[in-house]
């Protein structure tokens, strides 16, 4: 069975047309499934459409979260419950065209433990936006060591490439970089990103630089080495200026040079406490990570009906 996992935050106009539409698809390609919603703590009637999608078809079911946790906690609860022998990953406001499930469900048929969605183009994005992702990504990738630029969050796992992602212990989770991390035998499948039809996107600038700082540090120790550059630079530049002081003292110029120290101590300043700042930003997400808080609360869970039933049928098949 494949288990389709869809995180909705405020997406009330969504979830039926999202259940509907998957259905369709599925259903035609004769593949069994399971819809799970995770309500990341909408504000809208995003959990009463769940369970009413829940109620008209027995395949989807629902897990309502006690507040907002995020897409990476809401997706990682969905793997949490979810209980296909491959479990596919996507949006719910259908940017991810659902028809490709049908080739990523083939390529794990064929043996692939993570079929990853690859975008074909970023869909419409200011120059800006385009520039810092480029950025955002060149850092991941490296970090990463496979070229992220095109990654998506829409992907199928195999249940082994599921349990793996579930027994990492960290609460920074940044699923995208720690699907391609944990190896296994992959595949991509290309697809257009689609115009959202209903709805906003949930990302603004800030939260979009808040997200990169984020992940950034929870992949990479890069920007606490470049302190340590930062240091070897100044360094460099003591020698320097201390051959020249040295020099000025010993030919009897030594007064001059207030300009120096001016600039000295404001460079010397700024430095020493962006450097702070980098190393403060790394211990309190250590601070974040030893607390062991659970990465998100359930306040409800639907049944789930017809998953239950093909499960028993299939013991029943077996005994
Ligand atoms: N989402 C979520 N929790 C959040 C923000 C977003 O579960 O805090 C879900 C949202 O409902 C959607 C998906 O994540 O299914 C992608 O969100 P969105 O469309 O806003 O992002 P974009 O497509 O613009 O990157
Ligand atoms: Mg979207």
């Amino acid at each position: 069975m494949l288990s389709v996992i869809l995180p909705a935050y405020n997406e009330e106009k969504m979830i039926q047309k999202a259940a509907d539409t998957i259905d369709g698809i599925l259903t035609g390609a004769q593949i069994p499934y399971e819809i799970v919603f995770v309500n990341d703590g909408s504000k809208d009637r995003t959990w009463q459409e769940i369970e009413q999608a829940a109620q008209r078809n027995p395949n989807v079911t629902g897990i309502n979260f006690s507040r907002n946790f995020g897409k990476e906690s809401a997706m990682f609860a969905g793997l949490a419950n979810a209980s296909g022998e491959c479990c596919a990953v996507m949006d719910c406001d259908l940017q991810h065209p659902p028809e490709v499930l049908v080739d990523m469900y083939r390529l794990w048929e064929q043996g692939c433990e993570v079929v990853e969605g690859v975008k074909r183009s970023r869909g419409k994005e200011t120059a800006l936006h385009r520039a810092s992702a480029g950025l955002f990504y060149r850092i991941i990738s490296k970090a990463v060591r496979i070229d992220m630029s095109h990654a998506s969050d829409f992907k199928l796992l195999d249940r082994r490439a599921v349990e793996a992602l579930l027994d990492m212990p960290e609460r920074n989770i940044f699923f995208r970089a720690l699907s391609s991390w944990i190896g296994f035998k992959s595949a991509s499948v290309e697809f257009d990103v689609q115009e959202r039809t209903e709805g906003e996107s949930k990302w603004s600038t800030v939260s979009l630089i808040q997200y990169a700082v984020k992940n950034i540090v929870s992949f990479s120790t890069v920007p606490m080495q470049m302190v340590t550059v930062a240091g070897a630079l100044v360094f460099l530049m003591a020698i320097i200026l201390g051959i020249q002081s040295l020099a000025h003292y010993f030919t009897g110029h030594a007064v001059e040079g207030f300009t120096t120290v001016i600039l000295l101590l404001l460079i010397l300043g700024s430095i020493i406490m962006i450097s702070l700042g980098i190393i403060g930003y790394y211990i309190a997400k250590i601070y974040e990570e030893v607390k062991r808080r659970p990465r998100y609360l359930i306040s409800r869970k639907l049944e789930r009906r017809a998953a239950d039933r093909q499960m028993g049928d299939k013991a029943e098949l077996k005994s």
